[in-house]
């Protein structure tokens, strides 16, 4: 994929780091918006995905709003050129301070997923002596079809209002003087792939709002949230998600006045694929049941998904030698589950050989932790594979 002197540059850096590619970052939000635009709907960046500040200062300038999941999100995201009033904070612990933070930013929405959290921030609002925007997050109870760790919109899931608790939330609204109920929030996971779960979400959202809009609630946006999955096994072939089909689903399946606003909130789908995670083959050795390992440079603590979700990403060795052979592909941390790939078929891993793992893009930095006492990983720039000078 890289040409031989882009890898000879590559190899100027300390691995192991991210390597963006901000050519295809544009070209995916301009996919994005393209089909969004058709409809009318409005785009929201989920900063949880990725918040690398040159990313998120590209991903404002195309005019996206955020969705923050914490206070220091939100601070980001104005840092970096979202405008508050395109901001929605969402999550199912928020703390005073960061309530309070959002407050004063004057942001688009607050995404509630309790009674408790409607009365808290009511309460703060009020001692502020201003009113807050508010969305209710509905859990509408569907299984997204994706892995259980990122299901948020089943019954069982610690996300969103209880469809058994709505009607409590109704009746103890008349009481929330500080807070203007106008949007309802779905979102039900995460790498989803089948297009019918989305397809069921509109069902649900269609049903909700007629019902609080029965209950007299004046609803004026309606928040389908993200989840759109990438291709992580063949990502040079769907380097650009389908977005003419997922937004086509929502078009298809949404029944709401016009005069709704309907918005979404997509992290891994804009994120992903323009990321890659850049390491060196430190030391071969072979199993006490003879399988090939090749140990890398990297880690869980780069790169978290396939520890945490058993999740595969495509590995490509950039110094490839001959032809394919079975490998496990182990990190550097004291941990059993740092593993990358458990049977992988590629080229022979020698010390030494550059190694790409695709689609890390979303959830890879951002998860970055400094297990082991190691490094952040540094964020090198290209653009369509041509990389940047520093
Ligand atoms: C994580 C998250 C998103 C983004 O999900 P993706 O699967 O990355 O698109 C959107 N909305 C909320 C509330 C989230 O927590």
């Amino acid at each position: 994929m890289f040409s031989r002197e882009v890898k000879e540059r590559l190899r100027e850096y300390e691995t192991p780091f991210y390597l963006y590619d901000l050519g295809l970052l544009r070209a995916t939000l301009e996919g994005a918006l393209r089909e969004a635009d058709r409809y009318g709907y409005l785009l929201h960046y989920a900063l949880k995905a990725n918040n690398d500040p040159r990313i998120l200062s590209l991903i404002s300038s195309y005019g996206l709003g955020a969705d923050c999941v914490s206070g220091n999100e939100v601070r980001r995201a104005v840092e970096t050129g979202f405008r508050p009033e395109h901001i929605v904070y969402a999550g199912v612990g928020k703390k005073d301070k960061e309530i309070l933070y959002a407050l004063e930013k004057g942001i688009f929405a607050f995404n509630c997923e309790s009674k408790n959290e409607l009365a808290v921030i009511d309460d703060l609002a009020g001692r502020m002596g201003v009113v807050a925007d508010v969305a209710l997050r509905i859990n509408p109870g569907i299984d997204p079809h994706t892995h259980k760790y990122i299901t948020t919109g089943k019954a069982e899931n610690k996300f969103g209002i209880a469809f058994s608790e709505i009607e409590e939330v109704v009746d103890m609204s008349g009481d929330l003087q500080n807070l203007n109920i106008m949007g309802l929030h779905f979102h039900i996971g995460s790498q989803i792939t089948d297009m019918s779960v989305f397809g069921r979400l509109c069902s649900s959202v269609n049903a909700m709002y007629r019902w609080f809009v029965a209950e007299g609630f004046n609803i004026t946006d309606v928040n389908v949230g993200g989840g759109l999955g990438v291709d992580y096994d063949d990502p040079d072939s769907n380097r650009i998600p389908d977005f003419e089909n997922y937004f086509g689903v929502f078009a298809g399946g949404l029944d709401l006045p016009a005069s709704v606003r309907v918005h979404f909130e997509l992290g891994r789908s804009i994120v992903a694929q323009c990321g890659e995670l850049i390491s060196t083959v430190l030391f071969t050795k072979v199993s006490g049941e003879g399988r090939k390992i090749a140990l890398i440079d990297a880690s869980m603590t780069e790169l978290l998904r396939p520890a945490l979700y058993n999740s595969a990403h495509a590995i490509e060795n950039l110094d490839g030698h001959g032809a394919p052979e079975e490998y496990m592909i182990g990190g550097t941390v004291c941990e059993s589950s740092d593993i990358f790939a458990r049977n992988l078929m590629i080229p022979a891993m020698k010390r030494g050989d550059l190694i790409s793992i695709k689609t890390a893009g979303a959830y890879g930095a951002s998860m970055a932790s400094r297990y082991n006492l190691h490094d952040i990983p540094l964020s090198v720039f290209g653009d369509n594979g041509v990389l940047e000078n520093v």
